[in-house]
């Protein structure tokens, strides 16, 4: 399998007040390969929207790199070079109202990106790529007059990923993308996610909060806590064996189908809430809240290991087979 992104050691860091210092994105690596769906699952607050915008260069980094089709995206980079980059990467966002500039055209919106790196030759050929667009996302030719205002939000999110298509990108973040939607639009925007995907050979980083969101459509799924992976495994794997604490009890709080399997498990509830990123200490970033913390876990952080082959888990009780 051909990597397409490589997240190495990853810190995105910002100064909230004197001495106070947010670790968003704390030490965070992974590879996504060419042509999956990668899930990246996490409370709101862990850093999951933070790293996605590292990603795309939307914030620089504090430390580590980002090397996409091995490209080291916040190195010395010549026009051309961030040209591109900004070409093959696009994001698509959880709000596509407060993304979309309510003031402009539904035309003049998904044209942005060919306008930005000069895709059309004329305007006649610029309007025409518009209107494949849409067709293209399930809108119609008419849309393309119209304001933001004047769509439902499920077809908001369809202009949102129109524009990002508009550029002939290779790589997508799809940030909470259907959070925001009712659940019996959220299939559709999931199925055109999907179809597009088959069709344009594209990779997906996909964020969510919620585990279920992503078990269908993911390849593989991170599990983020507070700035740091906690686990990584084929999303199978993932959901049939769970090794971190977190996880485990992420999974043991959606509902199951079966009344009597649902009575019959046992459950892992979480006490407390995410707790301050501010001035975080060394330690796991998830021992105030885990049932299985030891002293250990208050001092050190634990380290990614690969438990099994592709199954990756940050843990003091798991350890290492090579070690
Ligand atoms: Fe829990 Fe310790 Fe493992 Fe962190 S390292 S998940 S606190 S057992
Ligand atoms: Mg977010």
């Amino acid at each position: 399998q051909k990597v397409i992104l490589e997240v190495k050691n990853l810190k995105r860091y910002f100064n909230v007040g004197k001495n106070q210092t947010l670790k968003a994105v704390d030490n965070v690596s992974f590879t996504v390969y060419k042509g999956e769906t990668f899930g990246l699952v996490g409370e709101s607050g862990c850093g999951k929207s933070t790293l996605g915008r590292t990603i795309i260069r939307l914030y620089g980094a504090t430390g580590g790199e980002v090397l996409f089709d091995g490209v080291n995206v916040h190195g010395k980079l010549s026009g051309a070079q961030s040209h591109e980059l900004s070409r093959r990467m696009q994001m698509i966002f959880q709000d596509p109202y407060a993304s979309l500039n309510p003031r402009m055209k539904v035309m003049d919106i998904v044209a942005e990106g060919i306008d930005a790196h000069g895709l059309a030759k004329s305007a006649q050929e610029r309007a025409q790529m518009v209107i494949d667009l849409l067709e293209v996302v399930g809108l119609q030719e008419e849309h393309a007059n119209r304001f933001p205002h004047e769509f439902s939000g499920g077809q908001r999110q369809r202009i949102g990923i129109a524009r990002a298509l508009a550029v002939n990108p290779d790589f997508i973040i799809a940030d909470e993308p259907i959070s925001a939607l009712d659940v019996s639009i959220q299939a559709q925007v999931i199925n055109l996610l999907k179809k597009l995907q088959e069709q344009r050979q594209l990779t997906y980083l996909f964020i969510a909060h919620d585990l279920s969101m992503v078990k269908h459509i993911s390849d593989r799924v991170g599990v983020m806590y507070l700035g740091s992976m906690a686990e990584l495994a084929s999303s199978q794997e993932l959901f049939d064996n769970p090794l971190h604490p977190y996880t485990q009890a992420l999974l043991s709080a959606i509902p199951l189908p079966d009344p009597d399997l649902e009575q019959s498990r046992s459950r892992v509830v979480l006490e407390g809430s995410i707790p301050s990123p501010i001035n975080l200490p060394e330690c796991c970033h998830f021992c105030s809240r885990c049932p299985k913390a030891t002293e250990l876990c208050k001092k050190k952080a634990p380290e990614m290991v690969e438990a099994q082959p592709g199954h990756w888990v940050a843990c003091h009780l798991i350890p290492s087979p090579c070690k």
